[in-house]
């Protein structure tokens, strides 16, 4: 007996045996049923997905001797006929084949005047992939389609109905054919091992559905070839190595490591699965549906139950509930750029490795909804989103010490090279030992993120300052020497103690009420050198130590080198019989003019956003 593909083999019969379009099959069968029939049909839709089989179905349902019937015999002369494909009522035309575009025209130009034949009742034109046809081809046909005898029918098909001229579609009855759900494939692909008794794995003929991506055609044929290399069983191990396929397992395990942000094991994964021959392409294809699977379950929990098992729907949700809707977007969009590059790359490993990790970095950043969403808890007091962790590609970022000790840089201005952390470190330290001694600056320091965000502070504040006389510029290099920087003091008439206290006082009352309680029970002794010197009573080691915090300290600093107008720096200390004056409330507004950027920074809000996210501000 020769041997048919299971394709041509289990070709449907009957509309009952279509798999997964049940809308057209329903639609069809009643506008037989009523004799409600239309001149011309358009089934659009992707390959293997029954559009040809529903054309032959459909013009036996009409020629049949019972006919028109919804229920073809299926044994009769007419209908034998067109199951075996030489009815002489029914011509098919493959309009991709461009032999036949000419003999197309002249065919049904010439034919369509002629009666149907052997008893039949109509003529069918089933014309496949009709949006092959030439202009003049079309223009043909829409003459006929314009006024066709009775007796004629046509069916078109087409995978790309973007190429069908208006005029034609506007003339047809259209159906849209899906791409087959992966269940119905997977349990047509369990029937026919079942008929050919042949052992296929539950879960193997899950892993072909998902490779034919809707086509049923194509998961027949992919079945074909297992048998002919694994013979009568068939596991998932087998499907995936014959077609390269990875496996959903890995492919989520791949998605956690990204989410996780760890880079090693997703270029781990991916070299694996390099090294085992499979293909990349098809690896990132499955990546991006894993992804959109995410997105899915995300909006819809049973919008998967089509496609997936409960259990796998379940592992689903639970790893779509830690990513935000925003990231997987990015992440589909970024990883479908990456996958078209991949399609002309020699190296797609490269590609693909790339991509992982640039989706790594992107899920370590902070959009600008979720610092909008942070603002407005903040605002209402509701509840703070969790605080994230810093997913960066490599970068452990650790606090070392406290910031506000740097900034003894008078007259001097540090250029730092923005976007470096490093670089943003060894400004720090630059400006700190500024002053007369040959420094060697580490190459390896390790900054908090805040501290960055510091150091830019103190930097633009810097940049207020008059002429900047010296530049001790800051670059990545890897063992920095600095230059001696001579010190240029700068007068810019320091007032008196009294009247900046006051001022300080009042300003913190307004901004910080918080703290506000605390420095009053201290008092301004010193203003000289750039250092505020504050002093508390013997037993102010609490009010002391609040001041002394970050990130109190910092706007502490921050105030007083706005109204002495330079950098200056805090010490707070200790002092037996100290008098501390009391300032009343005041009514009035003290003006303290604060640079608008600065003002931003110090906003609570702001500062509150930035520790969250660990962030920093980087535009001007
Ligand atoms: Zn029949």
């Amino acid at each position: 007996m020769s041997y048919t593909v299971f394709a041509r083999k289990y070709r449907p019969q009957t509309f009952e045996e279509i798999v997964g379009q049940d809308h057209i099959v329903r639609t069809l069968k009643n506008a037989i049923a009523q004799n409600r029939l239309a001149q011309a049909y358009l089934f659009v839709g992707p390959r293997g997905t029954g559009k040809t089989s529903s054309a032959r179905i459909f013009a036996k349902a009409l020629n049949c001797v019972n006919g028109p019937t919804p229920t073809p015999c299926g044994v009769c002369a007419l209908c034998q006929e067109i199951a075996d494909g030489n009815s002489l009522n029914v011509m098919e035309f493959d309009a991709a084949s461009n032999t036949q575009v000419d003999k197309i025209r002249e065919i049904i130009i010439e034919n369509v005047r002629y009666m149907p034949t052997g008893g039949a009742k109509y003529k069918l034109y089933i014309v496949d992939e009709v949006h092959m046809l030439s202009t003049s081809s079309f223009n043909a046909l829409l003459k006929t389609l314009e006024e066709p005898p009775a007796h004629v029918k046509f069916v078109f098909a087409t995978t790309d109905v973007q190429k069908v001229p208006s005029t034609i579609i506007s003339r047809c009855q259209r159906f849209d054919l899906r791409r087959i759900p992966r269940a119905e494939i997977a349990r047509h692909l369990l029937y026919i091992a079942g008929k050919e008794n042949l052992t296929l794995a539950a879960a193997a003929a899950d892993t072909i559905a998902r490779g034919a991506e809707g086509g049923l055609r194509d998961a027949e044929s992919m079945l074909d070839q297992l048998v002919a290399f694994c013979g009568n069983e068939i596991s998932e191990e087998n499907v995936l190595d014959v077609f390269g396929f990875t496996g959903q397992e890995t492919v989520a395990g791949l998605c956690e490591s990204v989410m996780g942000g760890a880079s090693a094991e997703a270029l781990q994964v991916i070299y694996g699965q390099s090294e085992a021959g499979k293909d990349l392409s098809r690896l990132m294809g499955d990546l991006i549906v894993h992804l959109r699977n995410l997105l899915v379950v995300q909006h819809d929990p049973r919008g998967m139950a089509d496609e997936l098992s409960a259990e796998a729907t379940a592992a689903l949700l639970e790893q779509s509930g830690r990513i935000s809707t925003g990231q997987l977007l990015e992440l589909i969009e970024q990883f479908a750029q990456a996958e078209g590059r991949m399609k002309w790359a020699a190296n797609k490993k490269m590609h693909m490795e790339i991509a992982v990790i640039r989706a790594i970095q992107t899920l370590g950043q902070v959009t600008l909804t979720e610092v909008l969403e942070t603002l407005t808890a903040l605002r209402g007091g509701g509840a703070l989103p969790e605080k994230r962790e810093v997913k960066s590609a490599g970068v452990k970022v650790v606090a070392p010490r406290p910031v506000a000790a740097k900034v003894e840089v008078e007259a001097g201005r540090v250029e730092v090279v923005r976007g470096s952390l490093v670089a943003a470190a060894k400004a720090e330290m630059a400006a700190q030992s500024a002053a007369p001694a040959k420094v060697e600056a580490k190459a390896e320091v390790e900054v908090e993120a805040k501290v960055e965000a510091k150091v830019e502070a103190k930097v633009e504040a810097k940049v207020e300052m008059p002429p900047p006389v010296v530049v001790a510029k800051v670059e990545l290099v890897e063992d920095l020497v600095l230059q001696e920087v001579p010190e240029v003091a700068v007068d810019l008439g320091v007032p008196a103690l009294g009247d900046i206290w006051l001022r300080f006082v009042e300003a913190v009352r307004r901004n910080r009420p918080f703290i506000a309680g605390y420095v009053e029970t201290g008092q301004l002794i010193d203003l000289s050198n750039g250092m505020a010197t504050i002093a508390f009573p013997p037993d102010g080691t609490l009010p002391m130590s609040y001041c002394e915090r970050s990130p109190n300290k910092e706007y502490i600093v921050e105030l007083f080198s706005q109204l002495v107008g330079k950098p200056t720096g805090l010490k707070c200390v200790k002092k037996e019989g100290l008098i501390v004056e009391k300032i009343a409330p005041s009514e009035v507004k003290v003006e303290v003019a604060v640079d608008p950027l600065i003002a931003f920074k110090d906003d609570p809000l702001i500062r509150k956003a930035l520790e969250i996210f660990q962030a920093e501000i980087i535009a001007n």
